[in-house]
């Protein structure tokens, strides 16, 4: 059983809705970009900001006002594109947004890591510039709209990076949850986490962008809900794509077959599968991932509901 040291969490129920489901960036369907929430009576979670996520968490019923924390994976666009636009459309009480803090717990760079001549930021630096960038319009709703100030409200937490150490890390706990965190394989991303979310006696567990891994297959352990990526190489293999970005979705990503063997390793009661690279029908995923796991699959779309 994953343990869970220290403090008390409540014994309540869990729901996951998969918000947005794509990889990308690139449009190859109409389903959103990935995000996933985690929703824990009445307080929800947020895990990566792919495009259309603003939306899709307010169709599903999710106020900013009730977000409790966020969960960034990796810093590849797809998976943080929509931060900025999230944050701004989620602040204050004319929106039930946000009105005190919200911690946005995230990889973080090396320090005075360059590329180009110009320095590549970690989560505080890409929260540090949407502030700075998006600077007027939010001093002018400050002062003209009841909102109270953002910067104050969002606090970036960098994750220390735990060099190449696969042991799972607490990033987050509330009185609700317990988040930890262990370094997945997404080449060159580094650093790349999953996230695991315990309650006091349910859990759910997200892989964010992988190859197939051992210690996610340990970080979710006995988890009741896996959601895990997958890619259909196929798709890219036979798409006339460059073969370097076709080695980048070999190398970086899990095909539904690996999906299955970390599922089935795990003991996790269910597999969801979602952040589904490139275009394939849907019951080409789920058998792939009934080949090497005989428990319950799902092949997520965008606003799909789970209970745990
Ligand atoms: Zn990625």
């Amino acid at each position: 059983m994953h343990a869970v040291q220290g403090g008390t969490l409540l014994d309540v129920s869990m729901e996951v809705i998969t918000l947005g489901v794509a990889a990308g960036p690139a449009l190859r369907s109409t389903e959103g970009g990935i995000c996933t929430a985690i929703v824990v009576d009445g307080a929800h979670y947020l895990v990566d900001f792919g495009l259309g996520c603003t939306r899709a968490a307010h169709t599903a019923g999710l106020r900013g006002k009730d977000l409790r924390a966020a969960f960034i994976t990796h810093l590849h666009s797809d998976h943080v594109g929509e931060l900025p636009a999230y944050l701004l459309w989620n602040w204050g009480t004319p929106v039930d947004g946000f009105t005190s803090p919200i911690a946005i717990h995230g990889p973080a760079v090396a320090p005075a890591l360059m590329a180009n001549g110009v320095p590549l930021h970690g989560t505080a630096g890409l929260v540090r510039a949407t502030l700075e960038g998006f600077s007027y319009d939010i001093a002018v709703r400050e002062a003209d709209e009841a909102r109270p100030a953002l910067r104050g409200l969002i606090a970036a937490r960098e994750i220390p990076t735990p060099g190449k150490d696969p042991t799972p890390v607490e990033v987050y706990r509330d009185d609700r949850v317990a988040v930890t965190a262990v370094l997945v394989d997404h080449p060159p991303v580094f650093p790349a986490y999953a996230f695991r979310f315990d309650t006091a006696d349910r859990s759910v567990t997200v892989s964010g962008d992988t190859t197939e891994s051992p210690a996610l297959a340990a970080l979710a352990e006995d988890t009741d809900l896996l959601v895990h990526e997958a890619v259909a190489l196929d798709y890219y293999l036979r798409g006339g794509f460059d073969p370097v970005f076709v080695r980048h979705q070999a190398r970086s990503h899990t095909p539904p077959q690996g999906a299955g063997r970390v599922a089935a390793k795990a003991g996790a009661r269910h597999l969801v599968l979602s952040h589904l690279a490139g275009v394939a029908p849907p019951e080409y995923w789920r058998v792939e991932a009934a080949k090497t796991y005989d428990g319950p699959i799902t092949v997520a779309t965008s606003g799909m509901r789970f209970r745990v």
